[in-house]
């Protein structure tokens, strides 16, 4: 089954969104297999955003994503990796649709409350990256037959 890396970014969780963003892919029928709260180091947050090293806003992106707690997950589900996007919504909140966590939640591109992986090689990267195989659990919801 198709898994994703999702992160809530320290936005979410100092504005209490956590909750609801986990309602939400719940909901949706998508399986919670990792979750954790941690303090993100400089060097995985620069490793994490390595594409974008170049860019100008690199330093405050990673200055923002180590500047309090993250809740880290990982999410599975027929078509997760895309469809997770679509419920994020555009990078730059005030383009995002409402309707979507991005376009619900936030104004800025800098405090965009939540990272999503972007692609399958992309996800598997960031799955290893943010967790070891010990963190993850295999396991099926009893409401899965009413969900496929
Ligand atoms: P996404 O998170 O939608 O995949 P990107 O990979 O393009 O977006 O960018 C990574 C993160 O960098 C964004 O989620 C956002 O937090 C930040 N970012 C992107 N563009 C800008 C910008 N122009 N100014 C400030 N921060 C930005
Ligand atoms: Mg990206």
């Amino acid at each position: 089954m198709e898994r994703t890396f999702l992160a809530i970014k320290p936005d979410g969780v100092q504005r209490g969104l956590v909750g609801e963003i986990i309602q939400r892919l719940e909901q949706k029928g998508f399986t919670l297999v990792g979750l954790k709260l941690l303090q993100v180091s400089k060097e995985l947050a620069s490793t994490h955003y390595g594409e974008h090293q170049a860019k100008p806003f690199f330093p405050g992106l990673v200055e923002f994503i180590t500047s309090g707690p993250v809740v880290a997950m990982v999410w599975e589900g027929k078509g997760v990796i895309a469809t997770a996007r679509k419920m994020i919504g555009a990078t730059n909140p005030l383009n995002s649709e409402p309707g979507t966590i991005r376009g619900d939640f936030g104004i800025d591109v800098g405090r965009n409350v939540i990272h999503g992986s972007d692609a399958p090689e992309t996800a598997v990267k960031e799955i290893s990256l943010w967790f070891g195989p010990e963190e993850l659990v295999a396991w099926s919801s009893s409401l899965t037959p009413w969900i496929y």
